[in-house]
Order: C-alpha cells, then sequence, then structure tokens
C-alpha cells in the first residue's frame, strides 16, 4: 500500500552506542510522529542492527533497515549477512541496489534480482534503489537507464510480491554531493517510474507504490520535493545523521 516514508541510510556511520543515541534523540524530536501514518525508518550497520531494532520495536509506524543483503538464502558465504538473519534481528525492512553497492561493490541487475527474491521470501520489504550517474543525464538517458533498473531488478516479480516493494529514486549526482535534483526533475523521474510500472502491471499497483527521492535531501528542500504529486517520502544520507535534521525532514512530509 502507498506509503508516506522517510528513512534514514546512515551508511558507514555510527557505533552502536552513537546510534542508540541518535535514534533516542530522534523519538524525543519525533513525539507526534507516533500519531501519524507516515513511516520512519531507521538503516544502521549490520553491527547495530539488533540493538537499534530493539528500540524501534513496538512503535507504532518506526522500523528498522539493513542496508544491504546476500543474494543467497544461507550457506558457505564468508563475510554476508543473510535477509533470515536480518529479519531474526528485528528489521523489516532492507535497502538493495543503493548506487554505492551498485558502483564499489559491482551489484548488477540480474544479482539484485536475486537480492530481491531472498529479501521478500525472508520478509523483508525491499527499498529498491535506481538512478542515474550524472552522464547519463547530461545525454539525456535518465529514463532509459531507470527503466532497465527496475524491469531488470524487479519486473520478474508476481504482481502480489511487487506491491510488498518500495522504490528509491537516487539520482547519483545528487548523492552525498549537496547539488539535490529540483522539484520538477524528481516529479518527471517519479511519474516515469509509475508510468512503467502501470504499463507492466496495471494503473492500480502503480498508484499503490511508494516512490521515494534520494539526494541532497535536507531541511530546507524537504518540503518541496514532499509535496510533488509522485514523490511519496525521501531516503535521507547525510542529514539522517542528526536527529534535529531527521525530524525536520519527516516533518516535512
Ligand atoms: C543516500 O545515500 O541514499 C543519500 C540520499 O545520501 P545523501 O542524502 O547524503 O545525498
Amino acid at each position: 500500500m502507498r506509503k508516506k516514508i522517510v528513512a534514514g541510510n546512515w551508511k558507514m556511520n555510527k557505533t552502536i552506542d552513537e546510534g542508540v543515541r541518535l535514534v533516542e534523540e530522534s523519538f524525543e524530536e519525533l513525539k507526534g510522529v507516533s500519531d501519524s501514518e507516515s513511516i520512519v525508518i531507521f538503516c544502521p550497520s549490520f553491527i547495530a542492527l539488533g540493538k537499534i531494532s530493539s528500540l524501534t520495536h513496538g512503535r507504532k509506524n518506526i522500523f528498522t533497515a539493513a542496508q544491504n543483503c546476500y543474494s543467497e538464502p544461507s550457506g558457505a558465504f564468508t563475510g554476508e549477512v543473510s535477509a533470515t538473519m536480518i529479519k531474526s534481528a528485528g528489521a523489516d525492512y532492507v535497502i538493495l541496489g543503493h548506487s554505492e553497492r551498485r558502483q564499489f561493490f559491482e551489484e548488477t541487475n540480474q544479482m539484485l534480482a536475486r537480492k530481491t527474491d531472498v529479501a521478500l521470501a525472508a520478509g523483508l520489504t525491499p527499498i529498491f534503489c535506481v538512478g542515474e550517474l550524472l552522464a547519463i543525464r547530461e545525454a539525456y538517458q535518465q529514463e532509459q537507464l531507470v527503466e532497465r533498473q527496475i524491469s531488470e531488478g524487479l519486473f520478474h516479480l508476481k504482481e502480489y510480491n511487487f506491491q510488498k516493494v518500495v522504490i528509491a529514486y537516487e539520482p547519483v549526482w545528487a548523492i552525498g554531493t549537496g547539488k539535490v535534483a529540483s522539484d520538477e526533475q524528481a516529479q518527471e523521474m517519479h511519474a516515469f517510474i509509475r508510468k512503467i510500472i502501470a504499463q507492466k502491471y496495471s494503473k492500480h499497483v502503480a498508484a499503490e507504490t511508494s516512490i521515494l527521492y534520494g539526494g541532497s535531501c535536507k531541511p530546507s528542500n524537504a518540503a518541496g520535493l514532499f509535496s510533488q504529486a509522485d514523490v511519496d517520502g525521501g531516503l535521507i544520507g547525510g542529514a539522517s545523521l542528526s536527529a534535529t535534521d531527521f525530524a525536520a525532514i519527516i516533518n516535512s512530509l
């Protein structure tokens, strides 16, 4: 079901104690959110996942996500973490295909299709990231690229499984750079993503899919982005490391 969501991706930041402090400060800042239907997700490192999940557990509309999972359900894959392990740590969501995973760990659309399958089988909701590099946007190829990422990564899913997925559009040129997509650029791509979902599944499925924007989203620009018709919230990197900024972004929904 389409929901308003703000997820904070801590990336490789925060020790367990620092993460606990950040979540406790965020709860203080977010006192009104327990009454709202908006969803808030904290995405710490694997190391902090169990601890942070124990803090979010039982709080209405507040959840925990992992930042990645392995593409096989179990086995001899030293150093990897399975979707089932993530679920057992108390998380309900998992970020898949973040541009840093695609760029630095060579994750392909095919690998991400497998990760999506194991995540769904374990009962996790994938937050599936797509988005173009600057060179692709300069060549006006962003729609083709994003269509390929979504069709190869997600369109093998049966409708009932696709409906469990959240999509995050994150133009790579806007991630951690301070260069945010304009409200119009974000809306244009989100509407495009909804269009291709409607073509593959149905208008109803497209209308019910949550599509988040990510890329230098801050308290100063969140309200403009979130007011766009097809923007259902945000995946937030840097600004989620400050409880005050994260809460201000959530309050912009
Ligand atoms: C991200 O990493 O998903 C992200 C959107 O980062 P930032 O907000 O720092 O650009």
